[in-house]
């Protein structure tokens, strides 16, 4: 809902009320009044619902038109409450009741009310209307507590019910473009509906004007929101209305105007008084501005937003002091300017504790963004200092030397609500819940404060990140803007990251193996220098292999780690080179065969994650190297053990009984039982090659992103990995096995209803009923007509390119140009979120090289532009793909960034290439 009220309902009734009678009751209101306050004090108060019936419902409710009429919301809520009391069995009281709530902005109240009418009368239109709008402004409000579509579902009703009201088809259309804007021309339809069954109904006219005003026609939205004014010139709502359009449209002088307008009939509303402060604002006349700002501040002295809002305006006008005192109520949440202990320069110790802090966060895997300096140092640099690897791989991302360039990071969590919350900009209410909610950033503040940290911590707070500082500050208890407390300080260095992540409502477990050295998924981005390398085994410089496979129960001791090889420590001590094989043996009564691959290749995350060890490649491909700091801090060969035999058990403890590891550190025996395990890989390969998606008969789910993006749904098939590319079939298969209640279930197939296009009746069903039944189905081999939806997860986005008549592929990561004129960045907002969008998917890099790639549009012929990147990391399978599809050369007629970033020059490529897609059947 729009902070300027445009979203508000204001309506004629269709009985037009007796002036002189209104002006008579106004007259005997106030002679009541002034007799309970000033003669007969213990006369109950005026309005308030009492259990005996002195009047008659009719004349409350001919009282509650008239006030409602006069612009007086909160007297008209009043007479329909007395209504109810006399009468609780008449729907139309809580109809009446819950729409004036709704002006009221009580919407839980508006819900609750209309959805007594529903209980009343489930047939009457009016009742279920009234229950849709509510719903949607609620959803608008607060999306976790209703939804658009509940909201839309019932005005729906409401039309089936009553197709010939107009307030019904008033309602819907606000509902129709609240739920999806692009949906206006549906919208405009049952606004000019409406408006055609009743040019006299309020209703009708502020809904055609709202719709216009969403769709940007300013003018329209105009003329008919001043039609609703004609009909009803005391509601401060409309007035609001107008203002804001006269504001879009440059007239600043007009929209205040209007907005003092509704403050002379909503005097208690702050909203009126926020307006003309920023249109003063918006002509430079800041004086001006924080004097409105002042008297919105002074209507809701606890609200810390119009603290903010004031502060803005002072700091504007150059009345520095002022600003600060207003920004520190903002932060303190505090109504109370003289009783305020913030101190803006207080001393502290500096950040000494740096590279403490920083290895504490990378073992809890928590990203960390550095910006700002004490008197020129700064995190950064004593990171630097302690030779500690800073970037995104070890998750120490410098930001920049300012306190101000916290604004990147706050930028790129807004982000993530559009790129997974499927918002869109400017949607900023919903964005900064979305922050709130499921962005669980925090900052924590190290040195002393001044006036730019703090209000650049404000602005945190309202994403909802909560800030925690290391001096002694006043806190700020809850008030709302995030979830627990707002400021908080841990003067203990060593304890300053636990008391981030409880303050920001985190739930972090870690299990460290028992080596010396720090242990997270932060460190897996380290690499290790030949000058800094102790010891490597493996990289074609040595013999090396790993392999791990089952055994049964009674073979394993859990828990061991046997050295097989002569002077083997001696040798690790030496350095430089020595053979490893690494075999491990798994135990379990669920475990099976198909998840020894899956388990095999956690062996690289898990070495990885040791501070100070690094590892590449997988089977006899491997390579280790463990670095002369890990050594120094007294890592020693059996550690590798360790670590794997507590990380399998810990990561996969419902398929993994028991774990041993046995090394090989003797060429001899590394060569011998490699050749045990090349047969097992073969077996492997085999295997797998005979997996396709006509093989089985179940599917699995990942459902794991729907935490971010509420509607998407993965469907992992043998020939189609998850669009992160960290789930393929046998690990979908193994996640159900470990955590049968998980994100990975099992889909059966059921009947086929489209082989060509990949189309199955039990897959569909799965998806509806977890897409939330707002994906009806999906076919898993197309682009163009239903295709999977995207979380904002993938490792690639694919496009067509209608002039090639074919596709495009960009990897994450490549930040240049693409022939659509999109980059990634552009693309990952249009296409994420949990939408299905034909044209455009979101895939896993693996399953660019599946028989199933695209194969009801032609298959990987249709891949006319890819990244350079992803052509060399995939250059031989492309190359097996093209000899597939009888065009041997087909890799090197596909352009990439380096001949092609417009399509211009793409067509011109692709024409000189002979590309196979300028002569296949056209896309649509
Ligand atoms: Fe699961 Fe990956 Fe799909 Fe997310 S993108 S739902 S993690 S498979």
């Amino acid at each position: 809902m729009y902070l300027s009220g445009s979203k508000w309902n204001t309506r004629k009734r269709r009985r037009r009320s007796n002036p002189w009678r209104v002006l008579g009751l106004l007259l005997l209101i106030g002679a009541l009044l002034y007799l309970n306050s000033f003669i007969l004090p213990e006369t109950p108060p005026f309005f308030v619902a009492t259990l005996v019936p002195t009047r008659s419902p009719a004349s409350l409710v001919l009282e509650g038109e008239s006030l409602f009429q006069a612009g007086k919301l909160a007297q008209a809520k009043l007479s329909y409450l007395e209504a109810i009391a006399i009468d609780p069995q008449n729907p139309e009281y809580y109809i009446e009741l819950a729409r004036i709530q709704v002006f009221t902005g009580e919407y839980a109240e508006a819900v609750s009310n209309a959805s007594n009418a529903v209980l009343l009368d489930p047939n009457s239109a009016r009742a279920n209307a009234v229950l849709g709008w509510a719903l949607d402004f609620q959803a608008f409000a607060d999306p976790e507590s209703a939804s658009t579509l509940e909201a839309l579902e019932r005005v729906e009703q409401a039309v089936e019910l009553d197709p010939n009201s107009a307030l019904v088809r008033a309602y819907y259309a606000e509902v129709i473009i609240d739920d999806d804007l692009e949906a206006y021309d549906r919208a405009r339809e049952q606004a000019e509906q409406a408006v055609r069954l009743d040019p006299n109904l309020l209703e009708a006219q502020r809904a055609l004007g709202y719709v216009w005003e969403r769709t940007g026609n300013y003018a329209l939205a105009f003329e008919a929101y001043q039609n609703a004014l004609r009909i009803n010139p005391n509601l401060a709502v409309l007035h609001i209305a107008i203002g804001n359009m006269y504001f879009v449209q440059q007239d600043v002088q007009e929209a205040i105007r209007s907005y003092t307008t509704a403050t002379t009939l909503a005097p208690e509303d702050v909203v009126p008084n926020q307006l003309i402060a920023r249109a003063y604002a918006q002509v430079g006349e800041f004086g001006k501005a924080s004097q409105f700002a002042q008297a919105a501040v002074d209507l809701q002295p606890t609200n810390p937003r119009l603290h903010g809002d004031l502060g803005r305006m002072y700091y504007k006008n150059g009345e520095y002091e002022s600003a600060i005192a207003s920004l520190a109520l903002a932060i303190e949440g505090s109504a109370d300017p003289a009783g305020s202990q913030v101190n803006f320069y207080i001393s502290s110790p500096d950040v000494i504790h740096a590279f403490e802090i920083a290895r504490d966060l990378q073992q809890k895997n928590i990203l960390t963004l550095m910006c700002g300096n004490v008197d020129g140092n700064s995190m950064t640099k004593q990171l630097l200092r302690k030779g500690v690897q800073l970037g995104w791989d070890t998750r120490l991302v410098p930001l920049g030397p300012e306190v101000e360039h916290a604004i990147y990071a706050l930028h790129w969590a807004a982000r993530a609500g559009i790129t997974f919350g499927g918002m869109k900009g400017g949607d900023f209410k919903k964005i900064l819940k979305y922050s709130k909610d499921k962005v669980f950033a925090f900052a924590m503040v190290l040195g002393p404060l001044n006036d730019r940290i703090w209000t650049t911590g404000a602005g945190a707070i309202d994403m909802g990140f909560p800030a925690i500082a290391n001096t002694d500050i006043p806190v700020v208890h809850p008030t709302g803007v995030t979830i627990y407390e707002e400021v908080e300080k841990e003067l203990d260095p060593k304890k300053i990251v636990e008391r981030c992540i409880e303050v920001r409502g985190l739930k972090i477990t870690v299990s460290k193996p028992p080596i010396p050295v720090a242990f997270g998924p932060a460190f897996e981005g380290e690499r290790i220098r030949k000058e800094d390398m102790h010891i490597e085994m493996g990289g074609q410089r040595t013999p090396a292999f790993e392999w791990l496979h089952m055994v049964d129960l009674d073979k394993v001791e859990d828990g061991k780690v046997t050295i097989v090889g002569t002077d083997a420590e001696a040798r690790y001590k030496k350095g430089g080179q020595m053979p490893l094989g690494v075999v491990i043996e798994v135990a379990g009564r669920k475990m099976q065969k198909d998840f020894e691959p899956v388990l095999e290749r956690k062996i690289h995350h898990f070495i990885n994650e040791a501070q100070g060890i690094w590892h590449m490649g997988q089977r006899d491909q491997n390579w280790f190297r463990v670095s002369n700091a890990a050594l120094a801090e007294g890592y020693v060969l059996r550690h590798f053990g360790d670590i794997l035999t507590t990380q399998l058990k810990h990561k996969f403890n419902n398929i993994v009984d028991k774990v041993q590891v046995t090394l090989y550190v003797d060429e001899a025996d590394v060569k011998r039982i490699h050749a045990e395990a090349q047969k097992a890989y073969h077996e492997r390969d085999v295997r797998l090659a005979s997996m396709t998606d006509e093989s089985v008969d179940t599917f699995y789910s990942c459902l794991l992103c729907q935490s971010f993006a509420p509607n998407h749904v993965c469907v992992v098939s043998p020939e189609r990995l998850g669009l992160c590319g960290a789930y393929n079939w046998l690990d979908a298969k193994a996640a159900y096995e470990i955590d049968p209640n998980g994100p990975n279930q099992p889909v059966l197939k059921g009947e086929v209803l489209d082989a060509v296009k990949g189309r199955w009746k039990g897959v569909d069903e799965f998806v509806y009923t977890n897409s939330h039944q707002s994906l009806e189905y999906f076919n898993a081999y197309t682009i163009m007509d239903a295709p999977m939806t995207s979380c904002g997860c993938f490792e690639c986005i694919m496009a067509i390119v209608p002039e090639a008549n074919g596709v495009m592929v960009v990897n994450r990561g490549f930040t240049g140009m693409t022939p659509i004129g999109m980059k990634f960045s552009t693309l990952a907002g249009t296409v994420g979120g949990g939408a299905q969008t034909p044209g455009f998917m979101g895939i896993g890099r693996f399953f660019l090289t599946s028989n199933k790639f695209l194969s009801a549009d032609g298959g990987f012929k249709r891949i006319v532009w890819m990244t350079k990147n992803l052509k060399e990391s995939f250059a031989e399978e492309f190359k097996k793909r093209g000899v597939a599809e009888g065009i041997p050369d087909l890799i090197d007629k596909i352009a990439d960034e380096t001949v092609a970033e417009d399509s211009e020059k793409l067509l011109a490529f692709l024409t000189e290439k002979g590309h196979p897609a300028l002569t296949m059947d056209p896309m649509f």
